[in-house]
């Protein structure tokens, strides 16, 4: 007798295993969806062991299968992949390539879903993803971190990127150490998470303005758990899954840029101060609340002794600085 939670559980695998099966064995899914995927370059060993799939363009198909298995509607309603109305049932994520989403141990909680359509107006979303439910709890969970768990505890390191593609394709270069937040801003409990397996993080976002914002989010909740956190800059108009693909020294690149948070973040502030001593005021200011952040007194005094060096301002100056934010956390 299988508790709710496990019987949902079983049902979201059904679906996986049913999308799946969708993809790489009927003529629709194989003419759109894995011409598609095989086009952005996702190879055969990287969709099974993600288990990609595909929700037929019929409305409601999967939800009818299900059924005829023995689902519910009430059941598949609550895992969210069907949609009830007055008068029709949709399949959520119909005509779309799906990426489930696995727990901890390998199991199916959740899907996003890509649309193939070209997209222009952005009249519909490019992905959508599975709503919250009992089994899914978005801020709680990483996209990848079932594959990736191994290689984190071997690498003492993490990567954290935005999105499914960007996981799919390091790994596909080699880095099995990635996770995503996919579609959510980077969460406190998605850091805890992670701080189960290594206290090293290292971002890699966007090269775009969203990106770069998200990652200094991104360094706040991950100093505030007294991790170590580092930066990989990408160039501008690139994410992993690009850069990776069109760059077969993919992961020399990531070695080699690197930074240090309080590195990534002095460069990039003083970047843009151009000498202007006010500017260059609030650039030192905003490292040093960085530093304040860090719930540890001897991190806080390396990190001050870097910032010193970067930024070419005495250390007691900084620290006068440094105390007012400690001053307003108190
Ligand atoms: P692709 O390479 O397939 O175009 P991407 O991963 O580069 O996708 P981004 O726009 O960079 O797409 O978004 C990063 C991630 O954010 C996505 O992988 C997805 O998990 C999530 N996301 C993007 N758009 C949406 C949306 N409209 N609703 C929910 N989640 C989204
Ligand atoms: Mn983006
Ligand atoms: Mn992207
Ligand atoms: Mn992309």
């Amino acid at each position: 007798n299988l508790s709710q939670p496990q019987k949902l559980i079983q049902l979201a695998e059904w679906c996986k295993n049913y999308f799946r099966n969708q993809l790489t064995d009927t003529d629709e899914g194989k003419s759109i969806a894995l011409n598609y995927l095989t086009h952005r370059g996702i190879d055969i060993e990287a969709i099974n062991s993600f288990q990609l799939g595909y929700c037929p363009k019929a409305h409601g198909e999967m939800t009818k299968q299900a059924q005829v298995e023995g689902a519910t509607i009430e059941d598949l309603e609550q895992i969210g992949v069907t949609i009830r109305r007055d008068n029709w049932i949709r399949d959520r994520f119909e005509s779309r390539v799906i990426f489930p989403i696995f727990n901890i141990s390998g199991k199916t909680i959740g899907f996003g879903g890509r649309t193939m359509a070209e997209n222009k107006e952005k009249k519909i979303a490019k992905y959508i993803n599975s709503p919250e439910t009992e089994i899914y709890h978005k801020s709680h969970v990483l996209y990848g971190l079932y594959q990736a768990k191994k290689e984190i505890i071997n690498q003492q390191n993490c990567y954290i990127v935005e999105g499914y593609t960007d996981v799919i394709s390091m790994h596909m270069a080699g880095v099995h150490n990635v996770v995503a937040s996919a579609g959510t801003s980077l969460t406190m409990d998605q850091v805890r998470l992670l701080r189960r397996f290594t206290d090293t993080v290292t971002i890699i976002y966007d090269g775009d303005s969203a990106g770069i914002g998200a990652a200094i989010r991104g360094v706040e909740l991950i100093l505030q758990e007294g991790m170590f956190v580092k930066v990989v800059p990408l160039p501008e108009g690139e994410d992993p899954d690009s850069f990776a693909r069109s760059n077969s020294q993919f992961k020399d690149y990531v070695q080699r840029n690197e930074k240090d948070f309080i590195e990534y973040a002095s460069i990039a502030r003083l970047n843009q101060t151009q000498n202007d001593p006010i500017s260059r005021a609030t650039a030192i200011s905003e490292i040093v609340r960085l530093i304040s952040i860090i719930p540890y007194l001897h991190l806080r005094m390396k990190y001050m002794r870097e910032c010193s060096r970067l930024m070419q301002i005495r250390e007691e100056n900084l620290y006068l600085e440094l105390r007012k934010f400690q001053e307003k956390h108190a």
